[in-house]
């Protein structure tokens, strides 16, 4: 199915010819993702987006994924949390365990990896890939999605060795780039306003879901999906609910969250968030599969408010996400919530469970604010974050990779 003329009626014929124009060139390219999850995350839930209009522009895209034991995820995980600031152990022993899985993964992929003419490489896990496979044909780029601005040192040291020799880094904002040899680049992550995640609902089918779910309809509603992460501040989103409902009559919170498959803190995450809202009924926690895309969807329609209260966070797909519904976004002032969160225009930046309280009361008392600002959320991510741009900016990034990079620096932003 030609699924890129369906985006037409949302950004423009302009912006579709233009995405042609630049893969003109890039046809018939191999190009391979690695990353560590096919479920879970926002790299995931980009991938399963992005690979097949590449394809459809002809250019040969494929998704490989690292595998590991339960060590070595505990390790990513440390590395996750030392990059997002947290003095986390450094333990020669889960380094040798990630080296040695690289190593097998290498092994495996070795020859798909060695032929292509570009490999992204995303985040930590994979990231010794590229010292294992010497013999490479194409360009090399590190795709960092983590909020990596004061990474705790002796991590940041350790990776730094594995991810210098690379032909060029990506990051997700400015100020998540750290000093590397190599050219780095930025590109903002997206959503996809067709996939079953963001596409409009019927009422019926909102209705249904909330019944299942018992969220009442009749009732103020606000949510925040997120994997169960302490970084992602869960309990700090309790704790400010358990302030505002004092000011709104019935108010309800959806926490809603699955684990990822490389994510091995989750379940601890999920028990305190359970103790802390303490059997309250109106405190709706839900365990969700990786697959319940709809569910997310009619849960972020129903929402009067979408929260994602992070203290640390790379960009935050579900902050587009709930914008993309016309949601006023209440968000951590922290990473990439700061670039689609403008106070007071598209929702509220916050730095504390009552801030968030003072702005949810602000926004349940002005229903006309709630509707405005909604409003301008939904528009702000038509004309920033749709994947039509993400797109557009990955091919002129491979374009200057394979035609320009060797024959003088330029640096896209
Ligand atoms: N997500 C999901 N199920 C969940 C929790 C999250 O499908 O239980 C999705 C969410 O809708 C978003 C992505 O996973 O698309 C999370 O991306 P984000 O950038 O917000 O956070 P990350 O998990 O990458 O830190």
């Amino acid at each position: 199915m030609k699924k890129l003329n369906l985006y037409r009626d949302i950004v423009g014929e302009d912006i579709i010819n233009q995405l042609k124009q630049l893969a003109e060139p890039l046809k018939g390219i191999k190009v391979v993702h690695v990353n560590s999850t096919k479920l879970g995350g926002g790299v995931a839930e980009i991938l399963h987006k992005l690979l097949p209009l590449k394809e459809e522009l002809g250019i040969k895209a494929s998704w490989e994924v690292v595998t590991g034991e339960s060590e070595f995820y505990n390790c990513t995980k440390n590395f996750h949390n030392g990059l997002q600031g947290n003095a986390v152990p450094v333990d020669q022993r889960l380094l040798r365990i990630y080296e040695q899985t690289n190593a097998e993964n290498a092994d495996r992929l070795r020859e798909k990896l060695a032929d292509a003419d570009i490999v992204f490489i995303h985040d930590p896990q994979p990231a010794m890939l590229l010292h294992y496979i010497p013999e490479r044909k194409g360009k090399w780029l590190w795709r960092c999605h983590i909020d990596a601005s004061r990474p705790f040192r002796p991590i940041w040291k350790y990776l730094r060795s594995k991810v210098e020799g690379y032909d060029a880094s990506i990051f997700s904002l400015a100020d998540f780039a750290q000093h590397l040899p190599n050219t780095q680049y930025l590109i903002l992550p997206s959503i996809d306003p067709l996939s079953e995640k963001n596409i409009e609902l019927e009422e019926k089918e909102i209705d249904s879901i909330c019944e299942k779910y018992n969220i009442d309809r009749e009732r103020p509603m606000m949510s925040q999906i997120s994997r169960f992460d302490r970084f992602k501040d869960p309990i700090g989103v309790i704790k400010a609910f358990k302030l505002a409902k004092k000011f709104t009559p019935g108010l309800q919170l959806v926490l809603a969250g699955g684990g990822a498959t490389d994510d091995p803190e989750g379940e601890a995450v999920l028990n305190e968030v359970r103790a802390a809202a303490d059997g309250d009924p109106d405190v709706n926690i839900l365990l969700l599969p990786p697959d319940a895309h709809r569910i997310i969807n009619a849960i972020q329609r129903a929402s009067d408010i979408v929260l994602q209260k992070s203290v640390k966070e790379g960009f935050g797909l579900t902050v587009t996400e709930g914008m993309w519904k016309g949601k006023p976004l209440i968000g951590g002032d922290t990473g990439g919530i700061r670039l689609q969160v403008i106070n007071h225009h598209t929702g509220f930046l916050v730095n504390s469970p009552e801030g968030a309280a003072l702005r949810i009361r602000y926004l349940f008392n002005h229903r006309d604010k709630m509707i405005e600002i909604g409003n301008n959320a939904r528009e702000f991510v038509r004309e920033n974050f749709l994947i039509t741009r993400h797109l557009r900016e990955y091919l002129t990034l491979m374009l200057a990779m394979l035609h320009y990079q060797d024959k003088g620096r330029i640096e896209l932003s």
